[in-house]
């Protein structure tokens, strides 16, 4: 806590970094340039430079650190003693994840020991939180996209396993247009004759997608979700500015939406969300799908989105160059080694220079929620008139608060305390079912106002 408080006093969020440990992946996802199929040099950053990384991390302050891939799993001795690294090194919010693939075949004989020891060496270091991927509503599409038969059942069978050890995974959605299976992948703009009916259904599909999601999650044995919300970079021509490093960001049209669609998205999300938060621990917090809802509508100027900190305390370290980048997006720049790089001396975002390009949860979310903090001490008057213009934003942000206190800030080594959570139960209005809501109230429950 006093990291927290020491950083957040000098206009600072506690550091994260972000390590592509290795471009390798064994899975076929088609939103992802690092499928299986794909053809280019594969890069599997050296143990040495990784832990050189995690030294100028620790030393920087740096309090979380994600060891992502590719697959991170493909060498399960190596992530566990970079784990222990890193942990020993003092950094205690420790992540790591795995597209699943060790979960196929449940009906073999050997399933259980396999998975016990993977479950065995990740319970025995300082990880506190692992994610499983999961694209889909529907199991067949998900392991369609991802090439991985089978490993839905098995993601059912592995959890009681990480559970009675003591890791609660969370499920990890990525945004695309497969999660409500031929719901959500067979809506199309010129099947509807305005752009107002097109939007509509989209609402709806969407809403229905991610109750269904959530409802497949908590049946599989989950206790936490995260969602990543589109990683769509648009193509050169259009000029988004951006040049990805890390290659699950993507062109692909499975994850791209139009600034509409992205607020039907997050609309529908939040309300979905709302409704589960009480099932299931879900990260993802109100006030930034809030914000990202105003930045698509172009209506951000009473309470803009805080300045995302990529770049300032949260860096991207790419397998294929070892070098840091201000996130995985910003690929044109490139700052050098993490220990050439003096972290401390990053400015933070003005408004006229804040990005906000991408969508990427890892850092707009944390910038979000700690905004409202950073601007009590930086810029109090700033925040005042925030509040001031939008009294419900700052209840959200409020409500995200109690709600991450009452989930344990996401501990994925404790269980859920259900009675705490209970306090998230919906209202009888989130509580409605997707039939019944109408996309005409839509507008008036869940505008931000
Ligand atoms: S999204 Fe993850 S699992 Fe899928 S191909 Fe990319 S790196 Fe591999
Ligand atoms: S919004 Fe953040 S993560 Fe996205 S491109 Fe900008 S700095 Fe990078």
């Amino acid at each position: 806590m006093t990291v927290v408080l020491r950083s957040i006093l000098n206009n600072r969020i506690p550091g994260q970094l972000v390590v592509q440990i290795t471009d390798r992946c064994n899975a076929c996802c088609p939103q992802c340039g690092m499928r299986a199929t794909e053809s280019f040099a594969r890069s599997t950053l050296e143990t040495g430079t990784i832990k050189k990384i995690i030294d100028a991390a620790a030393c920087r302050g740096v309090q979380a650190i994600s060891f992502t891939g590719g697959e991170p799993l493909l060498d399960l001795p190596r992530l566990v003693a970079l784990i222990r690294y890193a942990g020993d090194a003092g950094i205690p919010f420790i992540r790591t994840g795995t597209n699943g693939y060790m979960f196929r075949h449940p009906e073999s004989a050997g399933f259980e020991n396999r998975v016990g020891h993977l479950v065995d060496r990740l319970a025995d270091s300082p990880l506190r939180n692992f994610w499983i991927s999961l694209d889909s509503a529907v199991d067949q599409i998900h392991e369609q996209m991802r090439g991985l038969p089978g490993v839905v059942a098995g993601i059912a069978k592995a959890l009681p396993i990480f559970h009675r050890a003591g890791i609660y995974p969370a499920v990890n959605l990525g945004i695309n247009r497969n999660v409500g299976g031929d719901a959500t992948r067979l809506l199309h703009r010129q099947d509807f004759g305005s752009d107002e009916s097109y939007l509509k259904a989209f609402y709806s599909r969407y809403l229905t997608a991610f109750e269904r999601f959530y409802r497949r999650a908590i049946d599989l044995g989950f206790t936490m979700a995260n969602t990543c919300y589109p990683m769509s970079i648009d193509r050169p021509e259009c000029e988004q500015g951006l040049n990805a490093v890390y290659a699950a960001t993507t062109v692909a049209e499975i994850v791209r939406f139009t600034p509409s669609e992205k607020q039907m998205l997050f609309k529908a999300l939040i309300a979905v969300i709302r409704r589960f938060r009480s099932m299931i621990r879900i990260f993802s917090p109100l006030c930034s799908l809030e914000s990202l809802i105003r930045q698509y509508g172009n209506e951000g100027m009473a309470w803009p989105p805080y300045g995302c900190r990529g770049g300032v305390d949260f860096f991207f370290v790419n397998a294929a160059d070892g070098r840091v980048y201000p996130c995985g997006y910003r690929g044109n720049e490139r700052y050098g080694s993490l220990w050439e790089v003096d972290i401390g001396r990053m400015n933070p975002p003005v408004e006229e220079d804040t990005c906000r390009q991408c969508d990427w949860e890892c850092f707009r979310d944390p910038s979000e929620l700690f905004g409202p903090l950073l601007e009590t001490f930086s810029n109090p008057l700033g925040l005042i008139r925030r509040m001031a213009s939008r009294p419900r934003s700052l209840a959200t942000w409020a409500g995200d608060l109690f709600y991450y206190r009452s989930c344990s800030f996401f501990n994925g080594r404790r269980p859920p305390d259900f009675q705490k959570l209970n306090r998230f139960s919906p209202t009888v209005d989130e509580a409605g079912s997707a039939s019944a809501f109408k996309y005409s109230q839509f507008n008036e429950k869940l505008s931000v106002s």
